[in-house]
């Protein structure tokens, strides 16, 4: 999808998105009862109170927030909307928790064309009802021409916490645990740095953005407690993720790189340009750790379930050296993979 520029883009101000649909007035309610009120319809949106009214069952309750600047807004397997909506769904699935709704809020540059909008929202319903969730509030703000890129998203959202996940935490991991990942890895970050048409490179790589939720309570359903951590490996890859629990948990990890799955789509990019696929971002993965003795089981749960078709043992957790995380190839000693350092694929979610 392309969009001009310039004049030619505002020749039908009724076309794209201009500051009086920032201004909270006629144009705005119109915009928000033509494109929102319209796409994620559902009884507490509306409402259309100041906040929405969400009955919550008793327990204990996930709440988190992401923002979404990815570039270009549209890529192989997903876009701009869709990644919003799975971005803060799998953040609550880390926790094991299950989306009980969503807000949404889009910062909008003067200019974006209506019908982009109207795709991005649709794409973000659609996104929702897969994962069971319904967006029941929201807000739009219009910045000048040239003070934005097009349209940024962010989506809170709240989940309940399954009784079975309420010990699970980052620094639960303990020594003995095995580390599952749920399918490929690299796919999202792959995909968006070909989509920018900047590198020359062709290949056939489609991002794996997707609501793991449902995966998690299967997930859960099958091994309960034993499993300590979750964590969606995005920004930074498995390997940041893995950092960060082993830092957490004061434990350390070891991957066995030959077991780690990888597309060659994926494998053959990030060779090519020097990256190292276990730095890669993920959309639609999910990591788990989970106790030595339940994790035949869990893998098997996991690979019945479609979202985790392609799901893999990849290593385990150790005491020594506690907060390191380390690499078995099979040749030659286990190399040191450290956080990631700098940001060589900028604005991929
Ligand atoms: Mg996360």
């Amino acid at each position: 999808m392309t969009r001009g520029t310039g004049p030619a883009r505002d020749r039908d101000r009724a076309d794209v998105v201009t500051m009086a649909h920032g201004a909270g007035g006629k144009a705005s309610q119109a915009l928000v009862q033509s494109v929102f009120a319209r796409a994620f319809a559902n009884p507490a949106l509306d409402a259309m109170g100041d906040a929405a009214l969400v009955d919550v069952p008793a327990g204990r309750l996930a709440f988190s927030t992401d923002s979404f600047v990815v570039s270009p807004l549209d890529f192989p397997g997903g876009c701009l909307g869709d990644l919003a909506v799975n971005g803060t769904v799998n953040d609550l699935a880390a926790c094991g928790a299950t989306p009980l709704a969503l807000s949404a809020g889009f910062i909008v540059e003067e200019g974006f064309p209506r019908s982009e909008l109207e795709h991005q929202a649709r794409a973000m319903a659609q996104a929702a009802a897969r994962a069971g969730v319904a967006v029941v509030t929201g807000d739009t703000k219009v910045v000048q021409r040239g003070r934005g890129d097009g349209c940024y998203v962010n989506t809170s959202g709240i989940g309940l916490v399954s009784p079975s996940a309420l010990a699970i935490s980052p620094a639960a991991a303990r020594p003995g645990d095995r580390v599952l990942v749920s399918g490929p890895i690299g796919d999202h970050g792959t995909a968006v740095m070909l989509a920018r048409g900047e590198l020359g490179l062709e290949a056939d790589v489609v991002s794996d953005t997707a609501a793991l939720a449902d995966l998690v309570q299967a997930l859960l359903g099958a091994v309960g407690g034993a499993v300590h951590c979750l964590r969606d490996p995005t920004r930074g890859g498995v390997a940041s993720v893995l950092n960060e629990i082993a830092a957490s948990s004061g434990t350390a990890v070891v991957v066995n790189e030959r077991d780690v799955p990888v597309r060659d789509g994926v494998r053959g990019v990030c060779e090519l340009l020097g990256l190292d696929p276990l730095y890669v971002a993920c959309e639609g993965r999910m990591l788990a750790f989970v106790s030595p003795g339940a994790a035949g089981a869990a893998l098997e749960a996991m690979r019945a379930h479609p979202m985790g078709a392609g799901a893999a043992d990849i290593g385990y957790v150790t005491a020594d050296p506690a907060g390191m995380v380390l690499a078995e190839s099979g040749f030659g000693g286990p190399r040191v993979l450290d956080m990631l350092v700098g940001d060589p694929l900028p604005r991929i979610c």
